[in-house]
């Protein structure tokens, strides 16, 4: 958005010049029900090092009342393009500033939503990056660190959380006042609010003498689904291992987990109010991937109390560190935490974090880890695979490197010595350094300067009677894409080497070697003189970042057995290769299809089950012939079929390929299948048809055009609530007429009134692969509106529309010209570019793949 931007050279200039000493803010939420605005008034005090210099403070509201800077009233005008300058500074400051703000559904500053289930108003802040500056005017930049002191005016009966505890509210007649406490110094973009009659549930983390008050909080509508037990358990775990591997105690006066409705990302580590999608309070069925995934959120949050809020990064270009770091916490706190129930995180990780990365770190977007931030319009599309899952990936790679000891040795040594600070990277890597003796300039330069991923290749000879004569690993510089940024670099590589043979038809590991790979090639005399195994599988135990491939008798091992390897991780380490093989070409995708059937039947990670089917469908719809696509996904559909016959009763794989099943039906029996399944007459024992499976059995039912406007409305009235207005805009949207879909393109671009989620089920609902034919004619209209849509969303909003209703499905040469005409003519601002780039280089992919293919 013009005129919100901020500078990093502004940022440095500013926090030259203030010290921030403490902010007063007072918000009149007793507006909340009606919506539009509500008056916000800050008064922040701070020193400044020029007395006579200028500054400004960041707002974005639509109006301003008063601005008082040392009991002088400056002009209103002062106020203009998001910011209010403040001239003629004193060395010390009072600025009192009154605004009137408003609330969002967007998903950014304070979000309002209302709840179709209870008719009531839910609120809720979201800040990061740049947005506690729509709900109250401040320095907006994480090194000006202040404390911060709340006082809140809501109606009678909310609950208000904050990030001190919540006081008990005075006043009476319709409306109360909550006085919180002030903070401790933090950053503006982890303060934090949440109101409305929410419901809450509550527990204490003891150890000794200290106490930590616990809260859980979700709307009342969904109370009837809140496991707080488990998250109470989960949270637990994690304040015992990480007060424990950091030797602090947790920072902060309580930790309350807030579960919000409409939630943009995963979570929000405000400091102390940790705010959570709300589809984690579980309304039907899921497998135990979706509990693993949110005790990796719960975990994550909470490692960002000491990395991220005690210690804050100084400025966004050290992000990609923040959320390296708590993404590796949550992993290998699940790994080693005692009681666990998910200590296989290390195959998760891999299945998830490391196919992200390589997939971001291929586009033409790629950059360094340690990307150029030099503004808010650079962060903001920044959220990205390299930032947490490259990053996280890497941060993996510096713990095998240093060793996992002498890592939280330097990691306790950087928390005592920058509590309550802002950090660069250097700090961590020299208190890393201390701690493991070991120089990390030159592996910083590699890993974190540089872009892309090596190929590690093993060569090796055997002899007649299959004795290794010589081993070596090979070494492949990036192959960058054009336009990429950065050189393509070797980059030294601290790997496990595993040696697998076939026991009983079971893959075991019988041996692991452990070392330093640097160059090109890196002999290994360990392996040189002892039989060949089954299989010799590079970079084991997913210690580095690079893409493995397999010799000639391993692959054709693996291509037969990926599914007996006893062990989870390397079972994910061959799917990730095989996948990566078909992504790049290397892989027909009808024989990638042969290997994951196979491999499916003694898949028993449920989250490889899931991320694997969603793979092949990506591969069938993209990267498969189209001459051959329909035979494939007939055969998947099939497949899939059997898979849910066969699948044990009331299992997690049976409701995954139930999912994968209704995601996939064609042919009349399969669709009757699914529409059987919805009304009741044909059951398959054990498998749950509730509230969220029978949205799926529908969304396909009206996509191939076997249930009707009716049906959804019927469907709509058994579940109205949020998430079933959600999928009801869905399936709307996927109706297959060029009505529905124009109905759906008009409500997303030429309207601004949908919520940010109802906005998103509508673009999911729109893109259907089997609907090629009516989506063709908005190639021409998504470019002749994704400049304005830029120009005029939200960033958040935007996004959506930008990524989502690129014509993805419509994998032409045609698809190719129609973008590169845009990119010359239309000459987008960076962020913008990126995103349209980005999307394009799907489709060149999946053109190349559907050769490969042939
Ligand atoms: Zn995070």
């Amino acid at each position: 958005m013009p005129g919100t931007n901020l500078t990093r050279e502004e940022a440095r200039t500013r926090a030259a010049l203030l010290h921030v000493e403490a902010y007063d803010i007072e918000l009149d939420l007793s507006s909340a029900r009606e919506g539009g605005t509500f008056r916000s008034t800050t008064v922040v005090r701070f020193t400044a090092t020029e007395p006579g210099a200028s500054t400004f403070i960041d707002l974005v509201a639509p109006a301003v009342t008063e601005i008082v800077l040392n009991g002088r009233a400056l002009p209103l005008e002062n106020f203009s393009d998001s910011r209010i300058a403040l001239p003629g500074l004193a060395a010390e400051n009072e600025l009192r500033v009154v605004a009137d703000c408003a609330y969002t559904n967007t998903g950014e500053g304070l979000h309002r939503f209302v709840d179709p289930a209870d008719g009531e108003t839910y609120l809720y802040t979201q800040f990061e990056v740049p947005d506690a500056r729509r709900v109250f005017a401040n320095f907006e930049q994480p090194d000006l660190k202040a404390a911060f002191a709340f006082t809140v005016t809501a109606p009678a009966g909310w609950v208000v959380i904050s990030n001190s505890p919540t006081p008990e509210p005075t006043g009476d007649g319709d409306t109360r006042v909550w006085t919180f406490e002030p903070t401790p110094r933090m950053s503006t973009y982890i303060t934090a609010l949440v109101a409305g009659p929410y419901v809450g549930v509550f527990d204490a983390y003891e150890n000794g003498a200290q106490r930590v008050p616990l809260g859980v909080y979700c709307r009342p509508s969904l109370r009837e689904f809140l496991d707080a037990d488990a998250i109470f358990a989960v949270t637990k775990q994690g304040f015992d291992y990480f007060q424990d591997k950091f030797d602090f105690a947790y920072p902060f006066a309580k930790y309350d987990q807030l579960f919000v409705p409409e939630f943009n990302a995963g979570a929000m580590e405000n400091a102390g109010a940790v705010t959570l999608r709300d589809q984690y309070v579980f309304r039907s069925k899921v497998t135990d991937a979706s509990y693993e995934l949110r005790a990796a959120t719960i975990l994550h949050e909470l490692a960002h109390m000491w990395f991220g809020d005690l210690v804050t990064m100084e400025w966004w270009n050290d992000l990609w560190l923040n959320e390296s770091f708590a993404t590796f916490a949550e992993a290998v706190c699940q790994a080693e935490a005692p009681g666990s129930k998910w200590p296989h995180s290390w195959t998760t990780f891999a299945n998830q974090m490391k196919t992200w990365a390589y997939r971001q770190d291929q586009l033409p977007s790629t950059h360094p880890i340690m990307a150029e931030i030099n503004d808010l319009e650079d962060v903001q599309v920044n959220f990205d695979g390299i930032t947490y899952a490259k990053g996280a990936s890497v941060l993996k790679q510096l713990v095998a490197y240093v060793g996992q000891d002498a890592f939280f040795q330097g990691v306790r040594a950087y928390f005592k010595r920058h509590a309550w600070g802002n950090t660069r990277l250097t700090d961590l890597l020299g208190a890393l350094e201390e701690a493991s003796g070991r120089d990390l300039r030159t592996w910083s330069k590699a890993w974190l300067e540089t872009a892309g991923i090596n190929v590690l290749r093993p060569a090796l000879e055997v002899s007649a009677d299959g004795v290794i004569e010589s081993f070596a690993v090979l070494q492949e510089a990036p192959a960058l894409p054009a336009g990429a940024r950065g050189e393509a670099v070797l980059r030294p590589h601290r790997i496990a080497i595993g040696l697998y043979e076939l026991v009983d038809g079971d893959l075991v590991r019988t041996d692991r070697i452990e070392l330093d790979v640097d160059g090109a090639r890196t002999e290994v005399p360990q392996l040189t003189g002892r039989p060949r195994p089954a299989v010799l599988l590079l970079n084991d135990d997913d210690l580095s970042y690079a893409k493995v491939r397999l010799d000639a008798e391993s692959l054709a091992v693996v291509t037969e057995h990926l599914g007996d390897f006893t062990d989870s991780l390397p079972r994910a380490l061959c799917w990730a290769s095989s996948w990566d093989m078909t992504r790049d070409g290397e892989l027909a995708t009808r024989d990638y299809l042969s290997l994951a059937l196979s491999g499916l039947r003694r898949e028993s990670d449920i989250g490889v089950v899931q991320s694997v089917h969603r793979q092949i469908k990506v591969a069938l719809e993209l990267y498969a012939d189209p001459a051959w696509r329909e035979t494939g996904l007939q055969r998947w559909a099939a497949a899939a079929e059997t898979s849910l016959r066969e699948a044990p009763a009331g299992s997690d794989h049976q409701l995954a390929w139930a999912r994968a099943l209704a995601a996939s039906a064609r042919t009349d029996g399969q669709l009757a299948l699914l529409a059987g399944l919805l009304d009741g007459s044909e059951t398959i024992e054990g498998l749950a048809v509730d509230t969220e499976l029978r949205w799926t059995l529908l969304g396909r039912l009206v996509a191939t055009g076997r249930a009707d406007e009716a049906a959804i409305d019927a469907e709509l009235a058994r579940d109205n609530t949020s998430s079933g207005q959600e999928h009801a805009a869905t399936c709307r949207a996927a109706r297959p007429t060029a009505e529905a879909k124009a109905e759906a393109w008009a409500s997303v671009v030429e309207s601004d009134t949908l919520t940010n989620y109802v906005q998103e089920a509508v673009i999911a609902g729109f893109q259907q692969p089997d609907q090629r034919d009516l989506l063709a004619a908005y190639t021409e209209k998504y470019f002749a509106s994704v400049k304005q849509v830029w120009e005029t969303r939200s960033h958040e909003i935007s996004q959506q529309i930008i990524g989502g209703l690129y014509p993805a499905y419509s994998v032409s040469q045609a698809t190719l010209d129609a973008t590169d005409a845009w990119l010359a003519s239309a000459d987008p601002a960076p962020a913008l570019r990126r995103q349209v780039v980005e999307a394009r280089a799907g489709v060149e992919r999946a053109l190349k793949a559907q050769a490969a293919d042939r």
